[in-house]
This record gives C-alpha cells, structure tokens and sequence, in this order.
C-alpha cells in the first residue's frame, strides 16, 4: 500500500493505527533476526504514540464514512499513524544513538533532529533505529560495530551501504518508509541494492540540525521507500528552512507545469565505462529507451571530470569527517565511566588515543589519519585545496550539461549486490562501489535511485539526477517511469 491508500484506510477507520503499528513489530521480531536492519526498537514508544494519534483521528472523524475524503487533508496529515523507521546517526529524544560506533554506544539522545521533530509533528510513528555502517562511512553496513545488515533479496549479499538498515528495512515491509543519509551515495545505493527508492536531496533542503555529522559539506538526509508518491510526501514534510542549520534553505516543491514530454534528459558517456556489470548497463538503457518511447528526448552529454569525482571526494570527505570525530574524546556523549576508567593512561592525550583506538573501528580510523594528513600544515594546499578546485570543476561539469538537459540519467552503482565479505578485505574496492554517487553530492545536486529491474533476482537502480532544488522534475519523471 501506499501512504494515500494506508491514510484512506485509517480515516475511515477499517484499519488502526495500533493494528498498523503490532503488524510492523510483529513482522519484525519474526524476520528482522535474519536480517539485522534494526539496532534499536523502541515498542513502547511507538504503541504509546500509535494510542495518541489514533485519538487524534477519532476526535477529526468520528463515524466511519466516506465522505472524510476531502476534507482529511486540512487536519490530519497523510503521515499520521503512518510507521517509519530511522537510521540510527539522526537523534531520536530518549532513544539510543550509536552511529553504528562503539564510542556512542550508551549515547542517549537528548533531543529530537529537525526531520525528528517534524515526522512527529505529522504523527508518523517511529519504530526503531536501524544499522549502518560507523559513522556512516562504508557501503555494505558491514561495517557497524553492532551486527551485519543483509539484503532482503538475498541473504549472502549486502544491503548496500551505509543506509543498508533503512533499505533493508523498506524492503521487507517492516515499515512504510526510513530516513537514511547520503554523503556520497548512502540513501541511492542501498536503494539500488535493495530495489527500493531513495532520494538524496539538494544540499541544504533539508536540515541536517541533530544529524550525526560526517561531512558537512556533502551530509544531507532524505527518505527511502517503495515508490515515488511516498517520497514525495515525506520530502515535503522534512524539507524547508531550519533556523538550526545555518546552511538550509526554503524550497519550493511546486511541480513542474510544462508538459513532461519537453524535458530533456542528458546521458553522460562517461557513466557508461567499461566495468559496469553487463546486466545493469542493460536494465539502465532500457530506462533510457523507456523513456524515449515516452516522447521524452535523450541526449549525449560529457561531464569530463567524472574520473577525478572519487579521489576529490576521498579527500574532501575525510578531511572533514576527520574534523567533525574530533568531538568524539571519551570523555563526552555516552561512555560509560567504567570504560573511561579501564583507561590506565597518564595524561590526556594517551587518554585519547586508548579510547578512540579501542572504540573507533578500523574504517573510521583509516579516515581520520588520512583527513588529518589532508589538512596537515604542508599537505592542506596539496590535498585538500587542490579538491575543492577541482570539486569546482566537478560542480562547473553539471553547470555545463545542465544548461542543455533538465535531467542526467546514469546507473546508480556498476554492480549489483555483492556477497557479504567480498570487498571487506580492499577498501578500494569498497570505494569504487560509489563511483556513480560521489559526482551529484560533491555538486550537491539532488538525486534518486530508481528501481528499474532484476539481473539474476538482484535489483538494479537507475540514477535520475536533477538540478539545485528541482526535486520535482526528478519526481515527475520518475513517477511518469514507475507508472509505464
Ligand atoms: N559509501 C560512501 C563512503 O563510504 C558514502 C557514505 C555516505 O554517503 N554516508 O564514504
């Protein structure tokens, strides 16, 4: 169902929001064991809240009738009694927030995210926290400290990363939708893996106010679900300006009044390299013919500095991250003192350096000493300066292709999902899983994973990347898609 059809069902009372919410927990507890999309779950809170929204749609309608139709949009929102999940690096009051790390793994959060606080607002019920990988940094969710995310399709592969948990989740029907974060490609590619939609949105549409930070320059947080007109719903709901978060910004989610057929898609030759897996090269032209067949026009285009996306992202990205974990001392958010005393050390620095040894992992770790070195005095205009120049190219690429085409169409990852373990090993390999990601995040243009088909039972995603704040052409087109 979607969020239209469940909102219909519960006005006119032939469903509750209670019934709603013990089938999604119910599902969980039987399915989630072989899964791991969960970290946390938080039942009482979310029976507790499922009872006061439930009160708040008897008080708006009273009998069961059909005439609330029309005017169920004014008072209760379509999010109401609607259940979700949220990726465990967005703050929930009172629930856990680990990151998916160690060194948060007692962190209690002590007030509600931007997003948080509006799905609640709209009476949309949490039902836990789900995995990630640490800090968001890796794209299998193999890497949290906690337990291994497996995709719902197959429990040998990956869910994808690092939003693996919300995906898997969305996948199995343990909810209607998630929240995930996408830094470099973290809500499209498990999206992709999972054969669920995903959208990252425009840098700055979204507020970021009580998101654990890994990038801040890249970090935005957005929905993951089963089809477009959910997105859409959500997205609205979080979207807009937050006097929090200095660098959101008011968006405007009117949709598009020209007729689809104009819009021009641009199809970028260098998405289209060898190494993408035969199968998904194919399931992506065959977006590509849908469309045409469609009446839209397709078009050529060359974003020249794709090659240089990942190793400016590598560096743009670590650098930061190595920055925004500094806060991470021991000492503040949630370890225990029993832990800070089993630290044997001397003075502050080996202090520091036993706890975030022990408690960081290994990835996270690998991050921090190569952003630290990235902005080291001698190395800062080597590395660090010479990416953002070149992220300027990156973003000048789509400045370019964007004054020719409304929309750029590219496959969301080369390969389906791989089997767990498989890049664990060489991180390259595990970086190279976001080639297709990091270009629209460096630019901090919007983009979506669209599901466009299987290749041997595993899904595929299609990339529809849009312009600043134009959300809705990538909408438009990709529920013109979804419906043909
Ligand atoms: N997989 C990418 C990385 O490891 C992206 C992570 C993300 O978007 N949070 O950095």
């Amino acid at each position: 169902m979607t969020i239209k059809e469940l909102h219909q069902k519960l006005i006119r009372k032939e469903i509750s929001v209670l019934e709603i919410v013990k089938t999604c927990l119910k599902k969980i507890e039987r399915e989630d064991k072989k899964i791991h999309s969960f970290l946390t779950l938080v039942p009482e809170l979310a029976i507790k809240q499922a009872q006061k929204t439930q009160a708040k749609i008897d008080r708006e309608f009273k009998a069961p009738s059909s005439k609330v139709l029309n005017t169920s949009k004014d008072k209760i929102s379509l999010l109401c009694g609607i259940p979700c999940a949220i990726k465990d690096n967005i703050l929930v009051e009172d629930v856990k927030c680990t990151a998916g790390s160690k060194i948060l793994q007692d962190y209690i959060s002590p007030y509600d995210a931007t997003v948080i606080k509006r799905l609640k607002e709209a009476g949309a019920i949490i039902l836990g926290k789900t995995n990630l990988d640490e800090f968001a940094m890796g794209s299998s969710t193999e890497n949290s400290a906690f337990a291994i995310t497996r995709n719902p399709h197959d429990f040998n592969r990956v869910p994808g990363g690092s939003s693996g948990g919300s995906a898997a989740a969305v996948a199995s029907d343990f909810c209607q939708f998630a929240l995930g974060s996408d830094t470099g490609g973290s809500i499209r590619q498990p999206a992709a893996f999972c054969g669920v939609v995903g959208l990252k949105p425009t840098y700055g549409a979204v507020s970021r106010y009580g998101l654990v930070a890994m990038a801040s320059s890249l970090d935005q947080i957005g929905p993951i679900t089963n089809n477009i007109e959910d997105i859409k719903i959500i997205f609205d709901i979080i979207r807009g300006r937050d006097p929090l978060d200095s660098t959101s910004v008011e968006s405007n989610l009117k949709h598009p009044t020209s007729n689809i057929q104009h819009l021009k898609i641009g199809i970028p030759k260098e998405y289209f390299i060898e190494g993408i897996e035969e199968g998904v090269r194919k399931r992506v032209e065959k977006v590509i013919e849908k469309f045409q067949k469609l009446g839209i026009k397709t078009l050529n285009i060359s974003l020249p500095h794709t090659e240089y996306a990942l190793p400016t992202y590598s560096v743009i990205m670590a650098s930061e991250a190595s920055t925004n974990l500094a806060r991470y001392d021991g000492i503040r958010y949630g370890l225990k003192e029993s832990l800070i005393s089993e630290a044997k050390v001397q003075n502050l620095f080996d202090f520091y350096s036993e706890i975030r040894g022990k408690y960081f992992g290994k990835e996270i770790r690998r991050r921090i000493v190569l952003g630290s070195f990235a902005l080291s005095v001698g190395y800062y205009d080597e590395y660090y300066l010479r990416a953002q120049k070149v992220r300027r190219l990156i973003k000048e690429d789509f400045d370019q292709a964007f004054s020719k085409v409304d929309l750029i169409l590219t496959p969301v990852s080369p390969t389906v999902a791989f089997k767990l373990g498989e890049k664990m090993d060489d991180p390259i390999k595990m970086y190279l899983a976001d080639i297709f990601t990091v270009g629209a995040s460096l630019a901090g243009l919007p983009a979506i994973s669209l599901p466009c088909g299987k290749v041997n039972n595993l899904p595929v995603g299609a990339q529809l990347i849009g312009k600043p704040f134009q959300e809705p052409t990538i909408l438009k087109a990709g529920e013109i898609f979804e419906k043909f």
